[in-house]
């Protein structure tokens, strides 16, 4: 399912960055499940950063360097809470018969 509920992916601004100073070139970011980065001469770089699954920081929480970091995510929280996101996907999930709501929750 589409976790945006059409909300278009590129006007929310969360994705990694590296501090190339920090890099210590482990190689572990490349493991993200998203293909978010590509691997270069110079260490990782991060190539499709709309790839990157909104609210994820794994490849940040086992960075050997401590060098990748990500946006404020309230901003993130800001964007869920003006469009209704939260609510549209707890709508498809129901639709989809993975969750059960009462009436009156949504
Ligand atoms: S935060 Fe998650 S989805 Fe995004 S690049 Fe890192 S590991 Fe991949
Ligand atoms: S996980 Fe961190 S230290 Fe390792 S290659 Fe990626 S950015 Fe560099």
């Amino acid at each position: 399912m589409a976790w945006l509920t059409g909300y278009p992916r590129e006007k929310i601004h969360w994705f990694p960055t590296i501090d190339p100073d920090k890099c210590a070139k482990c190689g572990m970011c490349i493991n993200c499940g998203k293909n978010v980065y590509d691997w270069t001469e110079n260490g990782s770089r991060v190539a499709r950063p709309y790839q990157c699954v909104v609210g994820c920081t794994t490849c940040a929480n086992l960075c050997l360097g401590n060098a990748i970091t990500f946006p404020d995510i309230k901003e993130v929280r800001e964007i869920y809470r003006r469009e209704g996101i939260w609510t549209k996907v707890k709508n498809q999930l129901a639709e989809e018969g993975k969750l059960q709501i009462g009436k009156g929750q949504v």
